[in-house]
């Protein structure tokens, strides 16, 4: 998740530091920090809030004139966003700083093993292991301590380490988490990004995963997992800034709908235990399913998409009835919900006003409340009585793509223990459905495979003034998201339809060349979907169809273009269809010359009523 930079050289490491991490903003953060060896020990300072907060706490430090250390932008993820929580973290003994970006899994074992032997934790974050464990693996060799310390952990990590007795030097590793060193004259830098090593050098080299890195003034070594040097070709940046930051895509939202396999993963992996969907310390326990009268979902947005997706998916699997309403419609309704009630909310950032004012009524009026968020301890995962996290990482693009693919995976995992709990899903139905929900992160990897097609259909049909989303059941949910999509991004006309009520108005709109963009991914559906299109077919309409169906073979009549995306479970299908959904949005909005990151009117996080 966030950023980690690192400079050893011949200029004072402060100004390098924090020009670095302002490189690294982009990647969003709610906390930033330093470390240097000064003195003998190691000073360390850091802040909840901005990279501009940091700079004014290190004003008061005076002179800083170490040429080497260690700089932080933290994505809280275990603990909140506070000035204890922030990065660097230092070692009992105070003589060594730690940064890291990712999540280590183990770290409540591992705990344990260090307060036996005599540690004291004193931070909620998962990081603060790996220091205390440096400094216990540390005999006068970073680079040793540091081939130990990693056979301690499991999950994801870019780490970077000063130690106070080898002064002039970084050692650094990774795992699932992005990592390269800058290679300069005299001076060299470590940075999760290419920005961030910009103003020392264009030369880099990518660190393998279990790499070991040891960067001081004169040089940089690479070592393998077992110790042993490996030599490493160096790279030369061609891009331009804004192209680094963006990992060499053209905008953040393409980036964003690229990485949606692993947002995925990273949501679901943590959450299954022996095959089954582990929710009970999110505040989701067997006992509330079992009781529970109805469930309302109150969202804005896309995210209410995914709730709506959410309501078909669990009324289907657990037969609980399920409420999708939007939140700024639900507070002021008088809802009808109490104390037998759950209510979810859903939110990327967790502030959205409408959903917090939600939230709040719900819990005013005695319901259990569960928030569905990607931002750690944000304010609707405080107030709520549970917390499921989604961990979509930061997305900077405005529209939503990898934050509500990971909302959508945490409303099937809901779907499968409350089916479970209820007895409506059988233990080798729900151990099934849950294989099918790992295995999304796979299926999504394929369906990306769709993008040349989408590029190619965009560039056919950005100049319409409308187009019509259509879809039954599950398809209907997911055409909705496929509409706001478009039209946040390419400012066109769309509004998404359910396949039979097409023809109780709306299609008197159809005329001749009108795109129509159907929805089949329910096998049970597909006949009365594809009597909907003939019915838009009739009146000159042009098709594009997307189907994870593979024996569904469509009239070539009816179907202009046909779009197939890898077979899987109708209630997961959502997942799927909306990848071409999102790209056909963005190669729209892009062919249009729209800014598809910034589009005009929108903010990222609506903390407006
Ligand atoms: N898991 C760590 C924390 O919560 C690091 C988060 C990050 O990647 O910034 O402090």
């Amino acid at each position: 998740m966030c950023g980690i930079v690192g400079y050893v050289g011949k200029s004072r490491a402060v100004p390098m530091l924090l020009q670095g991490l302002h490189k690294l903003e982009y990647r969003g953060y709610d906390s930033a920090g330093v470390a240097l060896p000064e003195g003998g020990g190691i000073e360390v300072i850091k802040t909840s809030g901005r990279i501009d907060d940091l700079e004014k706490k290190v004003k008061h430090y005076g002179e800083l004139s170490a040429c080497c250390g260690i700089g932080h932008t933290r994505w809280a993820t275990h603990g909140a966003p506070s000035d204890l929580n922030a990065h660097p973290h230092l070692s009992q003994g105070g003589k060594v700083a730690i940064v890291h970006n990712g999540i280590i899994e183990n770290y409540m074992e591992l705990r344990e093993m260090l307060r036996g032997a005599g540690y004291r934790i004193t931070t909620q974050t998962d990081t603060e292991v790996v220091a205390h464990l440096f400094e216990m693996n540390y005999h006068g060799d970073a680079v040793r301590a540091m081939v130990e310390t990693v056979k301690y952990l499991r999950g994801s990590y870019a780490l970077a380490v000063l130690s106070a007795d080898e002064p002039g030097q970084i050692v650094c590793t990774r795992r699932d988490n992005p990592l390269i060193v800058g290679v300069g004259e005299g001076e060299n830098m470590i940075a999760s990004d290419i920005p961030a090593i910009l103003a020392v050098t264009k030369n880099y080299i990518v660190i393998a995963d279990g790499e070991v890195v040891r960067v001081d003034a004169g040089g940089v070594t690479v070592y393998n997992s077992l110790g042993e040097t490996v030599e490493k070709e160096i790279n030369t940046v061609t891009w331009d800034v804004s192209a680094a930051e963006k990992g060499g895509y053209e905008h953040f939202m393409i980036k964003e709908i690229m990485e949606q396999p692993k947002a995925v993963r990273d949501t679901v992996q943590p959450r299954i235990k022996d095959g089954m969907p582990a929710l009970d310390d999110c505040g989701l326990s067997d006992a509330l399913f079992e009781n529970v009268r109805n469930i309302h979902i109150t969202c804005c947005g896309s995210a209410l998409h995914a709730g709506l997706v959410g309501k078909v998916v669990r009324e289907k699997l657990a037969r609980i009835p399920v409420i999708a309403q939007v939140a700024s419609e639900f507070r002021y309704c008088d809802p009808i919900i109490g104390p037998d009630d759950l209510c979810i909310v859903i939110s990327q950032s967790g502030t959205t006003a409408d959903t917090l004012a939600a939230l709040r009524e719900a819990k005013a009026r005695g319901a259990r409340t569960v928030a569905v968020v990607n931002v750690v301890a944000s304010d609707a995962a405080r107030e709520a009585d549970g917390v499921l996290y989604t961990w979509a990482g930061p997305e900077i693009a405005v529209a939503t793509t990898k934050a509500y693919s990971a909302q959508l995976a945490a409303m099937y995992l809901i779907a499968v223990r409350a089916g479970l709990a209820r007895g409506t899903l059988s233990e080798e139905a729900a151990r099934r459905c849950c294989a099918e929900i790992a295995a999304l992160p796979e299926l999504i990897e394929r369906t990306l495979a769709c993008r040349e097609d989408m590029q190619y259909l965009a560039s056919l049909y950005s100049n319409r003034q409308s187009i019509f989303f259509l879809g039954r059941g599950i398809d209907y949910a997911a055409a909705q998201e496929a509409s706001l999509k478009l039209k946040e991004i390419s400012y066109i006309h769309s509004e998404a339809y359910a396949g039979g009520e097409l023809k109780h108005g709306t299609i008197s709109l159809i005329e001749d060349g009108t795109l129509v963009v159907a929805l089949c991914c329910d096998p049970a559906l597909l006949e009365k979907s594809v009597s909907n299109i003939k019915s838009v077919k009739a009146r000159g309409a042009k098709v594009i169809m997307v189907t994870s169906v593979a024996s569904f073979q469509p009239d070539p009549e009816i179907c202009d273009h046909l779009i197939r995306i890898p077979a899987c479970a109708a209630e997961l299908s959502a997942s799927l269809s909306n990848i071409p959904m999102q790209l056909f949005a963005y190669y729209v909005g892009v062919h249009r010359g729209c800014d598809v990151d910034k589009p005009r009117n929108l903010a990222k996080s609506v903390t407006v009523e």
